[in-house]
């Protein structure tokens, strides 16, 4: 662990650490904390073998399938049809946003970059140009877009990150985030409960889920990287089934069990956990 005293998004010092968390007081981001030193970070990533892979990847695929086409028609129209476009799957994973991608735009390219080059699935292969990672810094391909499908909520330093990516995109290139964000749950239930605000933040902030943020803090991240927002929305989304987040969260009791049910169903009409974002120069 590392200790490090401000806030990793704004530099604010002014942090208030609850549990394994720490909130920051200026721009509202919750990160892991302390933060963990990237190589411990990394080498839990790099451990998943193909197996674990697919079995994490066939659980996701139905939700990812609509999410895929979801985040291509926020991004994207039929005006870029019959274009020969580069996109980049950055920290893709098995590899299935190529798919969907090619069945809407059969003529682009679509590479692949992930700190797992193992996690490339290869029943998925087939339709993605694979940058191996450690080769991806000096990789000279240029991006017409570049797609971070729930990626920036697990990279250590996300500034760095977006300024490499920026230096990546074509001239009117276009970086699209999908990541989670904090919602209306997290402060009724840190004040209704600290053992439910716990749960939350046990199943929802960790190893992998570094940080969550909160509009400001995205904002600023973004300014901070020489990019600017050219689109914001929150919506509603999961990737995964209910029992997958209840069980992150250890929620067994029936009653909390049939209410998170109930959320979960409905959470489209109040609870919006995701921002999704086009970036531009
Ligand atoms: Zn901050």
């Amino acid at each position: 662990m590392t200790k490090q005293k401000n806030c990793k998004i704004c530099n604010s010092s002014s942090l208030r650490v609850f549990e394994h968390t720490a909130t920051c007081n200026n721009c509202r981001v919750i990160l892991y904390y302390p933060y963990p030193d990237a190589k411990s970070h990394y080498s839990i990533a790099k451990n998943w073998t193909q197996e674990r892979v697919l079995n994490w990847y066939s659980k996701s695929s139905f939700y990812n399938h609509r999410n895929f086409t979801n985040m291509l028609l926020f991004v994207m129209d039929e005006s870029f049809k019959r274009k020969k476009l580069t996109i980049l799957d950055y920290g893709g994973g098995g590899g299935q946003f190529a798919l969907v991608c090619k069945s809407h735009f059969p003529e682009v390219s679509v590479y692949i970059t992930d700190i797992s080059d193992y996690s490339l699935l290869k029943e998925w292969r087939l339709l993605n140009i694979q940058i191996p990672f450690r080769k991806f810094a000096k990789d000279k391909t240029k991006f017409d877009f570049i797609f971070l499908n729930d990626v920036f909520e697990h990279v250590d330093s996300p500034g760095t990150v977006l300024k490499q990516l920026a230096g990546k995109l074509k001239e009117n290139g276009k970086i699209f985030i999908d990541t989670p964000k904090q919602f209306w749950l997290y402060t009724f239930t840190r004040f209704l409960s600290k053992t439910i605000y716990k749960k939350l933040l046990v199943g929802t902030v960790t190893i992998f889920h570094l940080q969550i943020w909160s509009r400001k803090s995205f904002e600023l991240i973004v300014k901070n990287s020489g990019l600017k927002v050219s689109k914001y929305r929150e919506v509603s989304e999961y990737t995964m089934p209910a029992d997958h987040y209840l069980k992150n969260m250890s929620i067994t009791n029936p009653f909390l069990r049939f209410m998170a049910l109930i959320f979960y169903k409905n959470s489209k009409w109040f609870a919006k956990n995701k921002i999704i974002s086009v970036l531009s120069r």
